[in-house]
């Protein structure tokens, strides 16, 4: 799996506005299929009940810097890098891969010198590094869930024993509960805790 890639601030929202947007910083990956990583997978577990109103999410890829310290940094590098395309001066600033891309979304001419690049330009620029677009269309499939939502309701079981409210003898522990966290650690604990605790109450 390849690494993920720096971090980014990525903010999801639904069409609607009178449901809350969500936003996370951190290590963002973008894959064949889509976008993954850790900030992905936390914002999935929030955002999936929203899905059928078109998720939107807007990633910052230089959540570090300002606008203008963005601006400032690309003046620095257009100076340094005088007299080549602006496709060959973004070296520093972004992965190899995601040069072609971020350009292609900011509608600028690659070919130009960045001696010649305008500050309206540059703006455009500054504006395409804190604002990628996505859609989001759909979550990957449950076979490839690390955590699922929904399960037997909590208020069926009995938290000191684990034992089912509605069936005498039924004890229940993990993922089968309708509990669930940000990765982490703490499904980990909610298996290890369900389980220890219907396990003594069995015996
Ligand atoms: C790739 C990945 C990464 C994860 N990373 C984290 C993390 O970093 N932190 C965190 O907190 N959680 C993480 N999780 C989630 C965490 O692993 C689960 O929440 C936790 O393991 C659930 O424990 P469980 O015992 O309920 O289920 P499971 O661990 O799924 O155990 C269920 C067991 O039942 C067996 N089984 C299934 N059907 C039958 C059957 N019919 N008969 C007999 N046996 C059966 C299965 O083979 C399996 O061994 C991750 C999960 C995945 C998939």
């Amino acid at each position: 799996m390849p690494k993920p890639g720096p971090p980014a601030t990525v903010i999801a929202w639904p069409r609607s506005w009178d449901i809350p947007r969500a936003e996370q910083f951190g290590e963002l990956l973008f894959t064949h299929f889509g976008v993954s990583g850790p900030v992905i997978l936390t914002l999935s577990s929030l955002i999936h009940k929203y899905l059928k109103q078109s998720v939107k999410l807007n990633i910052d890829l230089k959540p570090a810097l300002s606008s203008e310290q963005l601006d400032r940094r690309l003046q620095r590098d257009f100076t340094k890098y005088a007299g080549k395309q602006l496709k060959n001066a973004l070296h520093d600033l972004l992965p190899h891969k995601m040069i072609p891309v971020v350009l292609a979304l900011s509608g600028l001419d690659i070919h130009k010198q960045v001696d010649q690049i305008t500050r309206y330009e540059r703006e455009q620029l500054v504006h395409t590094f804190k604002n990628v677009r996505l859609t989001v269309l759909k979550t990957r499939p449950l076979n490839e869930a690390i955590v699922t939502g929904g399960g037997i309701n909590t208020k069926e079981i009995n938290p000191s024993t684990m034992e089912s409210k509605l069936i005498k003898g039924l004890y229940f522990a993990g993922e089968i509960i309708d509990v669930d966290a940000l990765t982490g650690g703490y499904n980990l604990q909610i298996a290890f805790s369900t389980g220890y605790v219907s396990g003594i109450s069995i015996y």
